[in-house]
């Protein structure tokens, strides 16, 4: 049990953690008085079953030269059932013939599609060509790739960035030194059939395997998208391990009070409700919560009050409680009863005192809405589509998409953050190819998702958020589908850590001119990477909208792919490692997590 030193076990009668082994002994003991000749049989040279160890103990004392008569272990000659069935295998893995035809021969080969998996994972493409990219041809071999792959930013000297480079999308390889260069995401893979039909049928190449999705989610695309396998059994057939519970907090249950205390820190501030759309823009309300007037501590008032009331367990006086007070608050058990008897303003400490501290980096941006919902604009989900010359001239049927948008905020049109609404823009939905199509924004968007995370840095999550997953760009395409006139310049993943930091890709165009402004951590990773796919090298087009088009590409080829039944295994380290159906998985990869 967590927490708990030696005098508390005894004190709550827990059992010491060698008390087993102190009662094997024991009972060996016994067994030993039992009688005048006693016989004791050491199986350890069988490896399916270890000796126990007060067996191992006696012999180590009793028998220090390992002298003892050896039995043989096994039969000549097979007897039961299962040693005739291990022979018949033995003898086919030797190229013999067995004695006996197998009970179903297509299971034969079960045992060798890891070998056979892994064999194809090493004849991947990985040597760039010489323009520092794999081959056109090439990307048709793949099918698995790792996280740093997808989040690689720098092109080694010499070979051009994806944006610039002669073709688009383009795949990183090994170049010369060993260096990798970026890629741009080529998910999903279509692998092909390895021509044994046994074996392709058990990887994805069968028929029947079809989904029919009518409404998805970006987390159930993201699923499908990491592996096609893992998305059909956690998500089509629901073949997942039960959860473990864990001694401490759950961490989405810890991730949802920061989000909930964040979203009553900005909704009491600025006077609105949680899923609610505030008005603002031209009525000269208060845009954000740095700007409401209030002190940081008179704000951390606020966001502990939310605290006790959403997590009144936090009362208890177990060890995970007041570890979780210390690790939110910054108090100990008798502060927190304090400030309890008498909240008021403090200064801000621990989880929520960041949460507080960093909404004076978003001072420029004005919050609209938290948890915004989908369904309230369409109860049957928000249809996005791509046209065919962003796609390469692919026709990706359209997906009807359903969730919540954590947080979304409105970004000033002029440098002093005093115009947030343009009443001359247009009032249609926003082109995703808006340079040089003459459409005019009415207000300017930003998206934001809330993660938390023990481990990852703010700018590890927000790449991943960005290049490897695919919510930031179907939340932004979304909310301006339900917004017209609004334009999404902006997305990002704000990282509740052991500090609070609101990262934000942003259109290079609005950076520059707006530079002054206090919209969080600002980052162009898209400039080198994206373009549209109908493009020439280095164009003029915003490199934040070609991304978002890009990612919406994916995610219908995804929800095309589960719609045609793909649903083949793309082992990865990162991602078998968090895997549902791993257990059931004889392809998953064993190391690296
Ligand atoms: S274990 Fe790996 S390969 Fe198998 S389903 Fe899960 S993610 Fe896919």
């Amino acid at each position: 049990m967590a927490f708990l030193g030696d005098e508390e076990r005894h004190s709550l009668d827990l059992l010491r953690p060698d008390g087993p082994i102190r009662d094997a002994r024991h009972q060996l003991e016994h067994l030993l008085a039992a009688a005048h000749e006693v016989l004791i049989l050491d199986p350890s040279l069988d490896d399916a079953s270890p000796a126990a160890a007060p067996i191992r103990e006696w012999a180590a004392t009793h028998d220090p030269g390992d002298d003892a008569e050896v039995m043989r272990a096994e039969p000549e000659r097979p007897v039961s059932p299962r040693g005739l069935r291990q022979s018949d295998g033995v003898s086919l893995r030797s190229m013999l013939l067995p004695g006996r035809s197998p009970l179903n021969p297509s299971a034969v080969s079960i045992s060798m599609d890891s070998e056979l998996q892994r064999d194809r994972q090493r004849r991947q493409p990985s040597h760039a060509d010489d323009d520092g990219y794999l081959a056109k041809a090439a990307a048709s071999h793949l099918f698995s790739i790792d996280r740093k792959d997808l989040t690689r930013l720098r092109t080694p000297t010499g070979i051009k960035s994806p944006r610039s480079h002669d073709r688009w999308p383009v795949v990183g390889g090994l170049v010369a030194g060993g260096k990798r260069t970026p890629t741009i995401d080529p998910r999903p893979f279509t692998p092909h059939a390895t021509g044994t039909e046994v074996s392709d049928s058990r990887h994805g190449h069968s028929a029947g395997a079809g989904q029919d999705v009518p409404l998805w989610s970006p987390s159930r695309l993201h699923e499908w998208l990491k592996c096609p396998r893992m998305g059909w059994l956690s998500n089509g057939l629901r073949a997942e391990e039960d959860e473990l519970q864990a001694e401490d907090l759950d961490p989405r249950i810890h991730g949802e009070l920061l989000h909930n205390v964040h979203h009553d820190l900005i909704c009491q501030t600025l006077g609105f409700d949680i899923g609610t759309e505030r008005p603002f823009g031209a009525d000269g309300s208060v845009s954000s919560v740095a700007q409401s007037g209030r002190s940081e501590n008179e704000l951390m008032r606020i966001a502990l009050e939310s605290l006790d009331s959403r997590a009144p367990w936090l009362d208890r006086t177990d060890a995970v409680s007041t570890h979780r007070l210390m690790i939110l608050t910054g108090m100990n058990r008798e502060e927190w009863n304090r400030w309890l008897a008498e909240p008021g303003p403090v200064p801000p400490s621990g989880r929520v005192g960041t949460i507080v501290r960093a909404e004076s980096t978003v001072r420029h941006t004005a919050p609209v809405c938290l948890e915004w919902s989908m369904a309230d604009f369409n109860q049957e989900g928000i249809e996005i589509s791509i046209p065919t010359e962003l796609t390469g001239g692919e026709e990706l049927p359209a997906i009807r998409l359903r969730g919540y948008i954590d947080r979304v905020d409105i970004l000033p049109m002029d440098e002093v953050a005093n115009e947030w609404l343009d009443p001359d823009g247009d009032e249609s939905i926003a082109p995703l190819r808006v340079h040089g199509s003459g459409w005019r924004p009415r207000r300017l968007v930003a998206i934001r998702d809330l993660k938390t995370s023990e481990s990852k840095a703010a700018k590890d999550r927000h790449h991943d958020g960005l290049l490897d997953e695919l919510q930031l760009a179907l939340y932004a395409r979304a909310w301006e589908i339900a917004h017209p006139g609004d334009l999404v310049v902006a997305a990002g993943i704000s990282l509740f850590s052991h500090h609070t930091e609101h990262m934000l890709e942003l259109s290079s165009e609005y950076s520059a001119s707006h530079d002054n402004l206090l919209l969080g951590t600002r980052t162009d990773i898209t400039a080198s990477l994206h373009r549209f796919c109908d493009e020439p090298p280095s164009p003029s087009s915003d490199h934040f909208r070609a991304w978002l088009a890009q990612r919406l590409a994916v995610a219908m080829r995804t929800a095309a792919g589960a719609a045609a039944g793909r649903v083949h295994p793309t082992p990865s380290s990162g991602v078998c490692g968090y895997c549902p159906a791993r257990n059931v998985c004889e392809v998953r990869m064993e190391a690296g997590f």
